[in-house]
């Protein structure tokens, strides 16, 4: 394709809303447009990518088995009653409702949806399993909708639920999908973590997630040096190393500025754990402590502010947070390794900052909480949240570490939630009815773009892994308006590597060449190759890689082979 047949509204400046560097470069490079908050369209060149991962997604799905399907977008309310969610999703959900005021909602997942049709439509135990799969568009509204593709309201997910008569097929299917993850992200060339989601030993069902690891990642996940656990640090439990007890030594490092994780803390302060361990860091001096509050967790806030006392719930600027603790500013970052603390029992003061919003000092929310009694001390546990260096819960040897990783998959167990609720029930080897128990498996297929942008990009722009590239060569021909010779060598080359059976891009724009480099670099082509009459007259094309620094001057034989 010429560069003058697909619009690539490339910019020069960095988009002042544009926090992380996908977003920035996606911006920059002209590959997606915001139309308002979390809502983006996908430009020529940005759909090319997002169909990449699709394309991958869906050669991965239907190798397991899984088999597409398309459900509505528009989802009525009843299904939702049913199941008991209408009332318990809560604001995330985008209900409304049509000309005879009856309730629908915007899909932000189809366990509903699926579970009516099989119930409707399959009967008996010869029919299952089954895998049904789609990749479909869906609405969430997030609280705070940032990061670009990241955390979008409306996004693209594939969304697949596994029916089962027992146990033992649903783990064989899980096994089937966890692997067709594996495999989907490794094409993509993603470097990648599964790690457990749930606590498997209080629930007796699976899940994992499927992290890209990156320093912008908005999870925290512990991994052993040792042994393969991995886990989401929300669900992780650990037991503290040996040497390590509460207090004094622990009072002692509080006392360094710093940030810090709560993990474990937050029962102690009257803060639902789940929620809020991987989105808390604090900060501390010895005389009071920072929260910064990440993501969804303006909730949990409040909630803090309640378990302490409401009232002593101010608002402060952040110059006044900062010169109460004597940290600067610039410390505070999502990208600083994270240590644990625990809150002092004699502390009588709490600096919390909303922290989703970015770096921009105006865009962050600096509450001071007091209070002035006992807090209750938190449950004696022989197990915690996990903490870096804590001893390893799986093996003898090793210790944990945390990383952040950015949550582009996740396969779960739901056994007969939704099935006994909704009453699907097919006729077993017997002739009676027996409850179907299921499986669901989610990848974000739009997140997953942002996410390869996070782990390859330079100071030029994107690296995009050859799975993904929106075209796999680019051709610069250099004043091929003036040159007729520049241009039908080519034009002719484009061509033969089209028929070779490689995507290409060739830039014929009346551009200076230094703009023509810039604009490859910044959307990030794997491979690059110069037209100009000075090469022509050495009978040779030039070549660079993108993650290459030279050139080589390759004739059309070793072009092809490279
Ligand atoms: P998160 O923890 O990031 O909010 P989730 O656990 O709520 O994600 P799931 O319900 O597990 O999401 O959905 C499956 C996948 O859909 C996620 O693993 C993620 O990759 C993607 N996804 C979820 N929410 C969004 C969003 N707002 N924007 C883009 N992708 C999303
Ligand atoms: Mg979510
Ligand atoms: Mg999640
Ligand atoms: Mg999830």
């Amino acid at each position: 394709m010429r560069a003058s047949q697909i619009f690539i509204p490339t910019l020069k400046e960095t988009p002042a809303e544009a926090e992380l560097i996908s977003h920035q470069l996606l911006l920059r490079g002209g590959f997606i447009r915001r139309l308002a908050s979390g809502l983006y369209t996908w430009m020529p060149l940005g759909l090319r990518v997002l169909r990449q991962v699709e394309r991958v997604v869906r050669e991965e799905m239907n190798r397991s088995g899984a088999q597409e399907l398309l459900m509505p977008v528009v989802q009525p309310a009843e299904l939702w009653q049913e199941s008991g969610r209408w009332e318990e999703y809560g604001p995330e959900l985008l209900r409304l409702q049509d000309r005879h005021h009856r309730d629908f909602c915007l899909g932000p997942t189809y366990e509903e949806v699926i579970s009516d049709l099989v119930r409707r439509e399959i009967h008996s135990y010869r029919q299952l399993p089954v895998n049904f799969y789609q990749i479909q568009t869906k609405f969430r509204d997030e609280i705070r909708p940032r990061f670009g593709l990241m955390r979008g309201r409306e996004f693209i997910m594939k969304d697949a639920y596994s029916f089962h008569m027992d146990h033992a097929s649903l783990e064989a299917t899980y096994q089937s999908m966890y692997e067709a993850y594996q495999r989907t992200f490794t094409r993509l060339g993603l470097n990648f973590r599964a790690v457990e989601a749930d606590n498997g030993v209080i629930g007796g069902k699976r899940s994992h997630e499927f992290h890209v690891l990156a320093d912008s990642g908005e999870d925290a996940i512990a991994s052993c040096h040792h042994c393969d656990y991995a886990a989401n640090l929300e669900k992780a439990r650990s037991r503290p190393a040996p040497a390590e007890t509460e207090t004094p030594r622990a009072a002692e490092r509080v006392r360094t500025p710093g940030i810090h994780t709560v993990a474990g803390q937050a029962e102690h302060l009257g803060i639902s754990t789940a929620k809020i361990v991987k989105t808390i860091l604090v900060v501390a001096d010895g005389k009071t402590v920072m929260l910064l509050l990440r993501g969804d967790d303006e909730l949990n806030l409040v909630k803090a502010g309640h378990a302490l006392d409401a009232r002593d719930l101010r608002i402060a600027s952040p110059e006044e947070a900062v010169s109460a603790t004597g940290v600067p500013l610039g410390f505070i970052g999502p990208k600083e390794p994270p240590l644990p603390v625990p809150i002092l029992a004699d502390q009588r003061a709490l600096s919390v900052v909303n922290f989703s919003t970015g770096a921009n000092a105006e865009d962050l929310h600096w509450i001071h909480l007091n209070w002035d009694r006992d807090l209750p001390r938190p449950p004696a546990a022989d197990l915690r949240n996990v903490r870096a260096g804590d001893a390893c819960p799986h093996c003898a040897e090793g210790t944990l570490g945390i990383r952040r990783g950015i949550e582009v998959g996740h396969v779960f167990q739901l056994g007969e939630r939704y099935s006994k609720r909704m009453g699907i029930t097919v006729l077993d080897e017997t002739g009676r009815d027996a409850t179907v128990t299921m499986g669901c498996y989610g990848i974000g297929v739009s997140r997953v773009v942002a996410a390869a942008v996070e782990q390859h990009f330079d100071d030029r722009g994107i690296l995009w892994p050859m799975a993904l590239a929106p075209f796999a060569v680019g051709i610069v021909a250099i004043n091929a308006r003036k040159s007729p010779e520049v241009a039908a060598a080519a034009q002719g080359l484009h061509d033969r590597l089209e028929a070779a059976g490689y995507s290409v891009l060739l830039d014929d724009r009346e551009e200076r060449p230094g703009v023509q480099f810039a604009t490859m670099d910044l959307i990030g082509l794997p491979h690059r190759i110069v037209v100009s009459d000075k090469v022509l007259a050495q009978d040779v094309w030039e070549y660079r890689a993108r993650r290459a620094t030279e050139n080589m001057l390759l004739d059309e034989t070793q072009l092809m082979d490279h």
